[in-house]
């Protein structure tokens, strides 16, 4: 058997998952959360937003974390944004890397951030001529299906990833936005990317809302896809689907991909304890493995049941 290829892991929580809460999360627990994500052996963590701070009360404090968190060394800290005003602040606050956010469909674009996708990529442009050391890479909502238009045809996706490759970004992440895509879907459409645009880094993002994410994972790992998305405690997930359950919980990934044979480099003990304090903080969580523990533990207890038998 071949040796599988390791997996990138991107951690979202304090970012989509965090964004969520209707309580306003106090900075010095956000600070603790994050530098606990920070020994787990992430390599990059999306732990804030600069975003109106009207439009999403949870991220005002973007600056003050950015400012105290403790930025391990051999850790990427990406922060999202929509328009070049968060570019600024963003690279003001000496942010290294944002992930640029727009929608792959116009009607969903024009409800996120009230312009097109057209106009969104110019704003990018923008921002690039600008000169900032901070890095942009690309984030894509509703790849897999939107609320307004369904699933968006093949032809549009192309265009939307030429148009990043256009602006010089190399790394792009395709969102599941409505957690409305199936693993025969996800599938066909990495393979199709990673085949016709090889110079793009593509990364996968998916949402539970219909309990897909796992499997629709797992089928983009299988056509190639390097970089994964998930979240902390299993918090996030689509703000347009009422009663939808989150993003997929980074505990549960790791656990399946260690059992499967994928090495991620991420100690599971350090996330699941991330994952308590990310409980106790929100009074929810949306992960097996905080309910019901790892399976690398049950596996190893069955082991020693057989023997003691
Ligand atoms: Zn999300």
């Amino acid at each position: 058997m071949s040796e599988k290829k390791s997996v990138f892991l991107k951690e979202v929580g304090p970012r989509d998952g965090f964004q969520m809460e209707k309580t306003i999360i106090p900075t010095e627990r956000k600070i603790e959360i994050i530098d606990c994500l920070s020994e787990s052996g992430l390599k990059k963590i999306q732990f804030t937003a600069f975003v109106h701070p009207k439009a999403v009360p949870n991220m005002a404090d973007a600056e003050e974390v950015a400012k105290r968190i403790h930025r391990k060394e051999g850790v990427q800290y990406q922060a999202l944004v929509a328009n070049q005003k968060g570019y600024e602040r963003a690279a003001a606050a000496g942010i290294e890397e944002v992930e640029f956010t727009l929608s792959a469909t116009e009607s969903h674009n024009l409800s996120n951030v009230n312009t097109t996708t057209e106009e969104s990529f110019h704003r990018i442009g923008e921002c690039l001529k600008l000169g900032l050391p901070t890095r942009i890479v690309g984030g894509v909502a509703v790849v897999f299906g939107c609320p307004f238009e369904g699933r968006p045809p093949i032809e549009r996706l192309d265009w939307v990833v030429e148009k990043f490759l256009d602006l010089g970004i190399e790394e792009v992440t395709l969102a599941d936005t409505a957690g409305v895509g199936d693993p025969e879907q996800v599938y066909s459409i990495f393979s199709h990317m990673l085949d016709k645009y090889p110079k793009m880094y593509f990364c996968f993002h998916p949402h539970n809302t219909h309990g897909t994410a796992l499997s629709n994972t797992l089928a983009a790992i299988r056509a190639g896809v390097p970089m994964i998305d998930a979240s902390t405690a299993g918090l996030g997930g689509c703000p347009f689907s009422p009663g939808a359950s989150g993003n997929l919980a980074m505990e549960d990934l790791v656990d399946v991909l260690e059992t499967m044979g994928y090495p991620t480099g991420i100690n599971l003990d350090t996330i699941i304890k991330a994952g308590r304090m990310i409980q106790d903080t929100v009074h929810h969580s949306d992960s097996a493995t905080l309910r019901a523990g790892k399976i690398s533990d049950l596996t190893a207890e069955s082991v020693h049941r057989q023997h003691n038998a």
